[in-house]
């Protein structure tokens, strides 16, 4: 489309009037993403959101030709097998209004939370948490973890076959979410007050997180207490005869 004078957005506007579908790949295409933070210079937004708010490039009613909004296959980056799946389910006809989220993306990842599957669940049970970046613990009290609110089944599809950020020792800050790119805080720090986080898990009240979390954290074993702000196992686990 070079050489031919037109601004990309006049072109996107253009073919999303006359395409089948409209996909967003990536949060940027989705919400606006890295390329809209403050101060935001190229006023970025999404194709179909700026942020959280409907809007963006197309407008909050835009609909495809077959009366779908837009696609957002969130994430930064965003899980190859989002792209060919939905891509597959879209050429079989198998992707409805029903199959996405209120933002839009896809629910056949976005209905699986970051923190299913990831290995480091036995810590966050007990708050066993780690205090550096090579940790084995739990990375939601220190290190800015919020995968017990980020959408996405990063830790049960895995990446290459093998990876995810928490298993990588990064903690996950919600990629796949609108804004997530400004957290009001540092990435990998957490915010709290009187010592608690102050994100937390999105359906559980704060008064029970502080219950739960005092009687855990007093039946901590040692085994996890240990291991957690370590880089590598000190501690097995007990063996031990199993009897019935
Ligand atoms: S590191 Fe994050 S995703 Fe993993 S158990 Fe802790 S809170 Fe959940």
């Amino acid at each position: 489309m070079g050489g031919t004078g037109q601004p990309m957005l006049t072109w996107v506007r253009a073919l999303a009037a006359m395409a089948r579908h409209v996909v967003a790949v990536g949060s940027c295409a989705a919400y606006g993403g890295i390329t809209s933070a403050s101060p935001n210079i190229l006023d970025a937004c999404g194709l179909q959101y700026d942020g959280r708010y409907p809007g963006g490039a197309l407008g909050a009613d835009f609909r495809d030709r077959t009366g779908l909004p837009v696609i957002n296959i969130a994430g930064c980056p965003t899980h190859p097998d989002w792209v060919t799946g939905t891509l597959a389910l879209l050429a079989r006809d198998q992707l409805g209004a029903q199959d996405l989220d209120p933002l839009g993306r896809p629910r056949f990842y976005a209905d699986t939370l970051v923190h299913h599957g990831c290995t480091r669940n036995e810590f966050y049970e007990y708050k066993a948490s780690a205090r550096h970046p090579s940790d084995l613990g739990c990375l939601m009290e220190n290190m800015g973890c919020i995968g017990t609110q980020a959408h996405g089944d990063c830790n049960t599809r895995l990446w290459n076959g093998g990876g995810s950020c928490t298993r990588g020792g990064y903690a996950c800050i919600n990629c796949t979410a609108p804004e997530f790119e400004e957290p009001g805080h540092p990435f990998e720090t957490t915010p709290k007050i009187a010592g608690i986080p102050v994100g937390l898990p999105t359906d559980m009240p704060k008064a029970w997180y502080v219950a739960l979390s005092s009687l855990a954290r007093a039946a901590t074993p040692e085994r996890l207490a240990r291991n957690a702000t370590q880089d590598h196992i000190v501690v097995p686990p007990t063996s031990r005869p199993l009897r019935r």
